[in-house]
C-alpha cells in the first residue's frame, strides 16, 4: 500500500531491498525527493534509518518498525562535474560505481581504486568505505548532512572523524558530499579501474549473495605469534580461516571458500541463519585466538532502540 504525505512517497509493509536478497520488511517506507521531504520523514521518526543500496546491510527477518528512509531516489542523484578545478557535486544517493565511471571518463583521477563494490554515496560516507587502492574519505572535501532536527550542515573533511570503516556521521542523514579530484590520463585511469575490478573478482565472491566483509578488521591489543605485533591492524579474513572457519553453513548461511570474510545467502536463507552464523564464526576466532571480532556488517531489527 502506497500513502502519501504533501507529497512525500510512504509504502506500507515494504521490501527492504539489500545486497544479501533476505531480510524482513520495513513497516514503513519512505522514499523523499527533495530536503523539505527529507524533513518530513524526521517528524514522522526521528530515530528513522536511513537506507542506501542495503550493500553493507542485514535485516532482521522479523523487519523493522522504523521508518525506513531511502536516499535511492531522483532528488538525491545529482551529479556535477567541473573538469577544470575537479570538482565533483554528488547526491547521497548516487550510486558509487556510476560516479567512478563518470569521473574516469571524465579524465579525473581519485575514484578509481574503489571499483568493483556496490554502494551509494552516503553509505560509502558513512561506512569510510574502501580497501586496498583507497577510501571513499581520501578525496572528500565536504559533506552536506541533515541532522534528526531537520537542520542542514557543511561538514569539511577536518570536521569529520574519519578512520578505518568509520566516519562518526551515523546519527546524521547525508544529502550530498563534493570530491576534488585531478586531473589524468583517461586511458590509464580506466585500466586501473580494470585492475581493480579484477582484484575483487579474483579475492572475493562478488558473484554471491553478501553484504561483503562480515567483521571489521581487528587491531591486536597484543602480539600473537604468527598472527602480529600489539597495536597492528590484522585481515579478519585471515583470522576466520586460520581458524577453521572457511566453508562453515548454517542452514542458508555459508562462510565463504574465497574470502573467509565473506557470508554469503542462498535464495532460501533466513537473516537469522546469517546471525547465528557470525556467532559461531566470532565464538571460534575467540576460542582460537583471544580476540573479538566486531561486526563491518549493519543489522537492523525490530526492537532496535539506537542507530548504527
Ligand atoms: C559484493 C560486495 C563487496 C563489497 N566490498 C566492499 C569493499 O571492498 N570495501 C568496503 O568498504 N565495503 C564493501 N562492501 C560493503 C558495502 O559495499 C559498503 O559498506 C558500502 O559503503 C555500503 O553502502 P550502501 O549505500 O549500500 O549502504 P547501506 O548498506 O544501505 O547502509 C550502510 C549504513 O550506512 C547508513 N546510510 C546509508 N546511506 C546513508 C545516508 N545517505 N545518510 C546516512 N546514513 C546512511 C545506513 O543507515 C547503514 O547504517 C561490499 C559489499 C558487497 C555486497
Amino acid at each position: 500500500m502506497t500513502a502519501t504525505t504533501d507529497h512525500l512517497n510512504i509504502q506500507s509493509d515494504a521490501p527492504i531491498s539489500t545486497w544479501f536478497r533476505i531480510g524482513g520488511r520495513a513497516d514503513r517506507l519512505a522514499s523523499p525527493e527533495s530536503r523539505e521531504q527529507l524533513q518530513q520523514c524526521l517528524e514522522l521518526d526521528d530515530q528513522c534509518l536511513v537506507l542506501g543500496e542495503g550493500a553493507n546491510l542485514l535485516v532482521d527477518d522479523t523487519g523493522v518498525e522504523r521508518l525506513v528512509v531511502s536516499m535511492q531516489t531522483e532528488g538525491f542523484k545529482s551529479v556535477e562535474i567541473d573538469p577544470t578545478t575537479g570538482l565533483v557535486f554528488v547526491g547521497s544517493g548516487v550510486a558509487l560505481p556510476r560516479l567512478i565511471t563518470q569521473t574516469v571518463n571524465a579524465g579525473l583521477t581519485g575514484l578509481q581504486g574503489l571499483a568493483g563494490f556496490p554502494a551509494t554515496i552516503g553509505g560509502a560516507c558513512i561506512m569510510n568505505a574502501g580497501g586496498k587502492f583507497g577510501t571513499i574519505s581520501d578525496h572528500l572535501i565536504e559533506v552536506h548532512a541533515m541532522d534528526r532536527a531537520g537542520r542542514m550542515h557543511g561538514l569539511k573533511k577536518s570536521d569529520i572523524d574519519f578512520s578505518y570503516r568509520h566516519s562518526g556521521l551515523n546519527h546524521l542523514l547525508i544529502c550530498s558530499a563534493i570530491f576534488e579530484l585531478q586531473p589524468a590520463d583517461a586511458a590509464t585511469l580506466k585500466a586501473e579501474l580494470v585492475e581493480c575490478m579484477n582484484y575483487k573478482k579474483d579475492s572475493q565472491p562478488m558473484n554471491e549473495k553478501s553484504a561483503g566483509c562480515a567483521f571489521k578488521n581487528p587491531t591486536l591489543v597484543e602480539s600473537i605469534e604468527g598472527i602480529g605485533e600489539a597495536g597492528t591492524r590484522v585481515s579478519a579474513g585471515m583470522l576466520i580461516d586460520r581458524a577453521g572457519c572457511k566453508g562453515m553453513t548454517h542452514h542458508g548461511a555459508s562462510v565463504s571458500n574465497l574470502h573467509a570474510n565473506f557470508i554469503t545467502t542462498t535464495p532460501d536463507a533466513k537473516a537469522h541463519d546469517v546471525i547465528e552464523l557470525m556467532n559461531q564464526v566470532r565464538s571460534r576466532v575467540f576460542d582460537t585466538f583471544g580476540i573479538t571480532l566486531d561486526n563491518e556488517v549493519v543489522v537492523w531489527s525490530r526492537d532496535q532502540e539506537s542507530i548504527q
